[in-house]
């Protein structure tokens, strides 16, 4: 995940609560990927702080560092050696195909668009098949970046032999794209135009609620009007969607609930309230001893350069690139 700004319900519900109930079964790798927020930052001073501000979240929603690898990306430098290598194993129509390249460029319109902005899906390659990832878990707006990646590990395995181990993009069953609160046809996202349809994991319980009580529906009334239809009801299916998440049900089964959009909306925004305070209050808690985050993470480093350093090795080694 990209230290670019606070972590809101969709970034929570498409990935990250699935990397904690994931990293006891799993033997999990999550990075702070701070070389892909230099694809956007401009500024001095700023990508330390918010690296350290996403370590503490992951931490306070329940990443374990004894279980998981929780490292930063520049901390592991094999990312960038292997990143050069998927540059030259991903071509340039491919990357141009990347949906997400031409949102964020035409979002981007009269700034600087980075070089590092067209071509951070082959960092991103690098930093999947470094580990021999099997599983990435996603929110669905990724699918996109995992299937490039796909395709670079076939085809360098093609070109140079059996190397790197092809991998899957496995999304959430609910919540795998939570959409805006006032625009329900885009994702959330912290790029938003308006903070107001986006739930951040730190906002203040009355904030989440007012939010909530704001949230764009329909003009439909009658007993039906509240109901499970992405297509014709997106508003309200967003809802019914993100309770469903947090309370561990169906959307069908939180739509047989309610008759009227008003008591939805209260009901959803405080079973939010009570899925995110606890992750909020721990999240201040631990930003408060920033020493042991950095010692954490350092240790997750170590961790993650042992195995990162034998997969280029291997790379390099099948290429054929003489032996340093
Ligand atoms: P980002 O917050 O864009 O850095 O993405 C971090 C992770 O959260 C990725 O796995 C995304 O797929 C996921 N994610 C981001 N936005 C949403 C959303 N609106 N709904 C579901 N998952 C999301």
């Amino acid at each position: 995940m990209q230290p670019t700004g606070d972590v809101h319900l969709g970034s929570y519900l498409g990935a990250l609560r699935t990397w904690v109930a994931g990293q006891h079964t799993c033997d999990a790798f999550h990075g702070i990927v701070d070389l892909h927020a230099l694809t956007v930052t401009d500024q001095p001073n700023v990508i330390g702080d918010e690296t350290v501000s996403l370590a503490a979240m992951f931490f306070a929603m329940g990443l374990d560092p004894d279980v998981a690898t929780i490292f930063v990306q520049s901390h592991v430098p094999e990312h960038s050696q292997l990143g050069w290598v998927m540059e030259c194993t991903i071509s340039y129509g491919e990357l141009s195909r990347m949906t997400q390249f031409k949102d964020k460029s035409a979002k981007r319109e009269s700034q600087f668009i980075a070089a590092g902005l067209f071509t951070y899906p082959a960092l991103q390659a690098a930093d999947i098949l470094i580990y021999d990832a099997n599983e990435v878990p996603v929110g669905d707006d990724q699918r996109q970046h995992i299937e490039i990646t796909r395709d670079a590990a076939i085809r360098f395995n093609h070109r140079f032999g059996d190397t790197f181990v092809i991998p899957e993009a496995v999304t959430p069953a609910v919540g795998a794209r939570v959409m805006s609160l006032q625009d329900p046809t885009s994702k959330m996202s912290k790029s938003d135009d308006s903070d107001s349809g986006c739930i951040y994991v730190v906002d203040e319980p009355a904030v989440i609620m007012k939010k909530f009580k704001r949230a764009v529906t329909d003009s439909e009334t009658g007993p039906e009007a509240v109901r499970f239809d992405r297509e014709r009801k997106p508003g309200v299916s967003n809802l019914l969607e993100i309770h469903a998440a947090v309370t561990g049900r169906t959307p069908q089964e939180v739509a047989a609930d309610y008759e009227q959009y008003g008591a939805l909306k209260v009901a959803t925004g405080e079973a939010v309230v009570a899925a995110l305070d606890p992750i909020r209050v721990r999240y201040h808690e631990l930003m408060d001893d920033r020493g042991e985050l950095a010692r954490l993470l350092r240790v997750g480093a170590d961790k993650a350069r042992t195995v990162a350093a034998a997969t280029v090795d291997r790379a390099y080694d099948a290429i054929g690139m003489l032996p340093a």
